[in-house]
């Protein structure tokens, strides 16, 4: 085997070991660097992967890498380095031409379990939920974009925006709205051939048929469709021939009208190892994001959802459970089922304290760890790639000024010091100074993506440490 394959089958190996989020955190773009008598270097694409991968998951790579090697690895490190590659982004002349391309077959298949309420295989082929109806879907704030674009789109597929791209993090209802674009569109056209598929399906679907000589057969059913709804993008990342695949299909599909929907758990351009030509694809038409709903919507959503399961809760308790799971819709779903499935199977009327006793495991109970100033101030200076002397120095550089003004509003924000405190973890600076940079920063996120998007990177570094064991 050569180094790749190697990679690719400890890369397989771990990715059944670890969550969907963790192993496309830091694994995406690693790859070997060298390999020599049983010494294997691996680069990783930044110094927060590698103190990653060396911290948390050095033993199982150790593990995965001797059985894909027959015991032949006695040292494993792992060193910061991005592939070198000659592709000019966007576009280049023989992008549309397919005669050009070899397909890649070193892709594994993906094993990341599709849940069962995703894709189905029915007897209509096309993979869709009948649970995931527009009616069924409850419109707030923090989703009506992303709902009316997806109304739009199938009212006129398309025609309106093409790609529709949604994206938002899990349990959102990103997957409950692409489906509802397929059931709209069949309803107005019995004849129309619409595909759901996630992106493990297209995958897999690619792999299979490419080693049984069916890459025909493979392209005329996903080239003839009428709409292609491909839900969870982004663990096509790192998949050569399924990105190269992909983009073709796109192209094909787009060419002659053909609606594409696309879901992903994060901005295109925030997908690692997502090839640029497939980012601008996908930032073509239309992207709407989704977001966590507020209060009311959640207690809306949990109304509709008692309504259609014919089960009765007065609004004090709906509104204790909405106030108790905040974050996703799936979480809220699964405890309102698991208040309902409790007390039918007991046979009692639900009370606020019953209710309460049941959802304790969903009440946090350990407070969100506090992060000491020190770590964050490592997470910025390893972020911003610059020394820790020089975030605490007094050099009005932008590139540390910046920086120190990010670190002190995360300070503020994160590990919640005061403006005094705050100025004395920067080098010992005046409190009016800290007050001046968590305002300007706060002032920037207002019209800003980038240094959100920065941001939420850091954050997530900071809740990584919190989760990954
Ligand atoms: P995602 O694909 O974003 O991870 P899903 O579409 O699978 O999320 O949604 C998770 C669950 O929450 C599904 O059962 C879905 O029906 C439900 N859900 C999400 N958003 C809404 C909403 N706005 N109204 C009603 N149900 C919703
Ligand atoms: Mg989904």
């Amino acid at each position: 085997m050569n180094p790749n394959e190697i990679w690719q089958a400890t890369l397989g190996e771990l990715e059944l070991t670890l969550s969907k989020a963790n192993f496309t955190t830091w694994f995406k773009n690693t790859f070997i660097s060298s390999l020599d008598e049983g010494k294997v270097s691996i680069a990783v694409p930044n110094t927060f992967t590698k103190a990653w991968l060396e911290k948390k998951y050095h033993e199982s790579i150790v593990r995965a890498l001797r059985n894909a090697t027959n015991n032949n690895v006695r040292e494993v490190t792992y060193k910061v380095e991005v592939r070198n590659t000659t592709q000019i982004p966007g576009f280049s002349n023989n992008e549309n031409m397919e005669s050009s391309y070899q397909v890649n077959t070193l892709d594994s298949p993906m094993t990341t379990e599709t849940r069962e309420d995703e894709y189905i295989n029915n007897k209509d082929g096309n993979g869709l939920n009948p649970r995931y109806l527009f009616d069924a879907f409850v419109v707030g704030k923090t989703n009506e974009l992303a709902h009316a674009s997806a109304m739009a789109v199938a009212a006129n597929p398309g025609l309106t925006y093409n790609p529709l791209f949604l994206f938002g993090g899990a349990g959102l209802g990103k997957t409950h709205l692409l489906q509802a674009i397929g059931h709209y569109v069949l309803e107005k056209n019995a004849q129309a051939k619409v595909l759901y598929v996630t992106c493990e399906k297209f995958t897999n679907d690619f792999i299979q048929s490419v080693r049984s000589g069916k890459a025909k057969d493979f392209k005329e059913t996903y080239r003839n469709l009428d709409v292609l709804l491909i839900d969870d993008i982004q663990f096509i990342a790192g998949k050569e021939g399924t990105m190269e695949e992909f983009f073709h299909t796109f192209n094909a599909l787009h060419q002659i009208n053909k609606q594409i929907v696309i879901t992903s758990d994060r901005q295109a351009k925030d997908i690692q190892g997502l090839e640029s030509r497939l980012v601008s694809r996908v930032e073509w038409g239309m992207t709407a994001d989704v977001s966590s709903p507020d209060f009311e919507t959640r207690v809306a959503i949990l109304e509709r959802k008692c309504s259609q399961k014919n089960y009765q809760l007065n609004m004090e308790i709906l509104r204790y459970v909405a106030g108790t799971i905040q974050s996703n819709v799936r979480e809220l779903e699964g405890a309102l089922n698991k208040v309902i499935a409790y007390h039918q199977f007991k046979n009692i009327e639900p009370t606020m304290s019953s209710v309460q006793n049941l959802l304790q495991s969903f009440v946090p109970t350990v407070p969100k760890r506090t992060i000491t100033p020190r770590r964050l101030l490592e997470i910025v200076v390893e972020y911003y790639d610059i020394k820790m002397d020089e975030i605490m120095g007094k050099s009005r550089e932008q590139r540390f000024a910046f920086p120190r003004q990010v670190a002190m509003y995360l300070l503020r924000e994160e590990a919640k010091c005061s403006f005094p405190a705050i100025g004395k973890h920067i080098g010992g600076r005046d409190h009016t100074t800290a007050m001046h940079a968590c305002h300007k920063v706060d002032t920037l996120l207002k019209t800003d993506d980038q240094l959100k998007r920065d941001l939420n990177l850091m954050r997530e570094k900071v809740y990584m440490g919190d989760h990954s064991g």
